[in-house]
This record gives structure tokens, sequence and C-alpha cells, in this order.
């Protein structure tokens, strides 16, 4: 087992040790936020057919050579084609046919002319403009053609996506699953948020936080619960997590008397990658898989409440979207400016929770104040996190820094943008 790799190195490991999930299927109403196993080629036309842009009428241009407001043409209407209609004749010459937005334009007519540019009464149509050739035609396959390849094996399902298929005539699709992940928390002073916090108990924050950033990234949690600090309690959780695709526990893999994570785990099998990563917070991050892959892949993330959370958002994270399917793994990251100095010593990276302004046209990264490993709130806060790389000492004010941004609200506005 390797200990204190740097972050990189730890992430280069993990993704080794990850592979996308089989597929499944699943109803295309229910299919978004997955991502396609199959690419998804037509077998379909569409539009299926030449059909009007809009209300009017289907004409043939050569008739209306001429037709001006003061000059107009006159047809005859022979017959009418509503939406869902068919047309089941040619227009002749001379003749015209009522038509409506989404009907097929008959055999014989080249335009369709606006109901607002015509006047009828009766049969007898008076036209006051001459069209162009295909004008108000939206073409049949102008959308998608026969045998065309209109999604890519890959493809995030969005609202676009679940239309497209729908419009494809499928009622269901090829995903990737999702992964499930067990998680546990271990330690004798939890307790459950509904339980008393007397003689030294603290609530198991954790299980919630963890289970809650799988669900915002598309994964399935199942909350195995927590495990007392003695290695038969650890081994009994440990083993009703062995099903799931990844294991999360969280405290318990640090150099405490009675840390028995690891010494659990590697019993049933797992081998630990690596033990520790250099970063603040979260050095003791332990991350293990099972030979040939017959168990689930492990993190025994730290305790401390934003410890453990940090480290799921940077290693855990990319790995369950890699499992997902997703081939883009890590948040959006954006340059900001640093609004204070900032110190450290060398030999880790830190990532610091920072808010975010914008100001003309910059945005400014502002530290969540304290960066204690305990202090959940400054995780209620941090719409960013910098990094300040692990090298470095210093970083001043007015200095371009980068910013995973964690917050997808920063980029929500108060402006329509018209
Ligand atoms: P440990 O790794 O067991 O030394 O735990 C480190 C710190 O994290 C201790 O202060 C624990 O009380 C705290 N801690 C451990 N597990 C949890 C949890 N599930 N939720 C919140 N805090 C925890
Ligand atoms: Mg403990």
């Amino acid at each position: 087992v390797q200990t204190g790799l740097d972050a990189a190195a730890a992430l280069r490991a993990i993704l080794e040790a990850t592979s996308v999930l089989g597929r499944e299927t699943v109803a295309v109403g229910a299919a978004v936020g997955r991502i396609l196993a199959d690419p998804i080629d037509s077998t379909r036309l569409l539009p299926p057919a030449d059909n009007s842009a809009m209300d009017g009428y289907a004409v043939r241009v050569a008739d209306l050579a001429g037709a001006t407001a003061n000059t107009p043409r006159e047809l005859s209407v022979g017959f009418s084609i509503p939406a869902g209609g068919e047309a089941d004749r040619a227009i002749g010459p001379g003749e015209a046919a009522r038509i409506l937005t989404g009907a097929p334009v008959p055999p014989g007519a080249d335009a369709v002319v606006r109901q607002e540019d015509t006047e009828c009464d009766g049969d007898r149509l008076r036209i006051f403009v001459t069209p162009a050739p295909r004008e108000n035609i939206r073409d049949a396959g102008e959308d998608v053609r026969i045998g065309e390849r209109v999604l890519e094996a890959g493809t995030l399902v969005g609202a676009p996506h679940v239309g497209m298929l729908a419009a494809l005539g499928r009622s269901v699709v090829s995903v990737h699953q999702r992964p499930r992940v067990a998680i546990l928390s271990t330690g004798d002073e939890l307790v459950e948020p509904d339980q008393a916090i007397d003689g030294g108990r603290i609530v198991s924050s954790n299980s919630y936080s963890l289970a809650a950033q799988c669900r915002e990234l598309g994964a399935e949690p199942v909350y195995l619960g927590i495990a007392r600090d003695t290695p038969e309690d650890v081994e009994r959780y440990f083993r009703a997590g062995l099903g799931a695709d990844v294991l999360v526990s969280s405290a318990g893999v640090s150099v405490g008397d009675r840390d028995y994570v690891r010494e659990v785990l590697e019993k049933l099998g797992c081998s630990f990658v690596f033990w520790g990563v250099k970063i603040k917070p979260g050095y003791p991050l332990a991350f293990g898989r099972f030979a040939r892959d017959e168990g689930p892949l492990v993190f025994g993330l730290p305790g401390n409440p934003v410890s453990a959370m940090m480290t799921f958002e940077q290693f855990v994270r990319p790995a369950l979207r890699k499992l997902t399917g997703h081939r883009s793994l890590y948040r959006p990251t954006i340059r900001a400016v640093l609004a204070e100095s900032m110190y450290k010593s060398a030999g880790r990276l830190h990532f610091v929770r920072v808010e975010l302004e914008r100001r003309d046209g910059d945005v400014i990264a502002r530290s969540t104040g304290t960066q204690s490993s305990g202090v959940l709130r400054s995780m209620t806060r941090a719409q960013g996190l910098l990094i300040f790389p692990s090298e470095a000492t210093e970083l001043l004010a007015g200095d371009a820094v980068t910013v995973q941004v964690l917050d997808n609200e920063f980029f929500a506005s108060s402006q329509p943008g018209f």
C-alpha cells in the first residue's frame, strides 16, 4: 500500500481501478440524467412527409406569378387537409387546398400561402402575394433521415434527447446503470439525528451528507448505519456492503487505538491501493479494491465532517461519474480573483472553501472563514473550492486563482438575458 500520495496520483489510481457499469433498460421518460449505453440510429424520417409550417393554402407557384395586394390571383379551393389528415389527391392547375399547420402538403403543391395573405369567399380564394418555391413547406426528413445517427453512445440524456427519443418512436432506452453506494459510519460517539447528544455523543452527519452527495450526482446510496468501534461490529457492517458497487465509510481510518476499518477490510479480502493523500482537509483517505473486482471499490474517508465531504467530492465523485458513464468527470473550474491573501506551508494541496461574487466582469473568491475540518458550516457556505497548490505557500490578494465551482446556482441569474 502506498502512503502519502499527491492528489493527482491518488485520483489516477482510483480511476484506473474504475470502469463503466453495465447497462439497463429504462422508460424514455425516466432517462433524463442518465447516459446512453448505445448510439441511436433513426429508423424514421422526421418529419415523415412534406408538411405545412402555417395555416393557409397549398398552391402551385406557377399559378401565382405576379400576384400582389393590388393584383391578386384567384384560385378555387378544391379540398381541405387538417393536421393528422392525409393529402389523398393532387391539386391541379388553378386549384388550392386549405391546409393547417403540420398537415401533409398535397402532391402538385410547391408552396403554402399564409392565410393572412389571402381572402376566401366560399371556394373562391384571392391571393395577394407571389410565394417563393417551397415557401412555408417543411421538408420531409429535414430533422432526421432514415439510418442517420442521431445520438452517440455516452450522451448525457437531457430534455431534448428525451423528446427526440420519443419522436423516433422509442418508449424504452438502454442506459448505464447507476452506481449503488453502500454508506456506513463508524464510531462509538455517533448517534442518529433524532437521538440525544448528551454524554459526548454527536450526530453521524456524515451518513447524511455523503448519501446526499451520492444523490446529487445520480448514484443510489444505501445507508448501512453506524458501526460501533469493535472489530466485530465493523466487520458485520462492512460485510453488509460488499454487494454494492462502491463502499464508502467514514472515520476509523486514522491511527487511533480503535481504528479498525483497514484491518477488517483486509480480512474481508480488500487490498488497499493507498492510504493518505497529501491534501488538506482529508489526509487520511484510504482506497482499496478486491481481487478480480469481486467486491466494491472501497473508500475509507476521514471522519471529520468537512474532510469526509471533501474527499468524497475530490475522489469518490469522479469515480462515481466514471462508473455512471460520464466522460467529463469533474466540476467546472473558473479563474477568479483572490480577495484576501492566504498562506500555508508547502507539502499539501489545500482545498479552500470560498464564496464567489461577480464584480465588473470578474469573479472574486473569498474564504468562508475558518478552514477547520470540523466546521460543516463552512461547507454550507462554500460556492467553490479554491485550489491552493501543494508547493505554493502564499496566494496574494488580487492573484488569479483556480476555483472548482460547487454551486450550480452560481451560474443562475436574476436576469432573463433578453
Ligand atoms: P475518527 O476518524 O474516528 O478519529 O473521527 C474523526 C472525527 O470525526 C471525530 O471528531 C469524530 O467524532 C468525527 N466523526 C466521525 N464520524 C462521524 C460522522 N459519521 N459524522 C460526523 N462526525 C463524525
Ligand atoms: Mg472514530
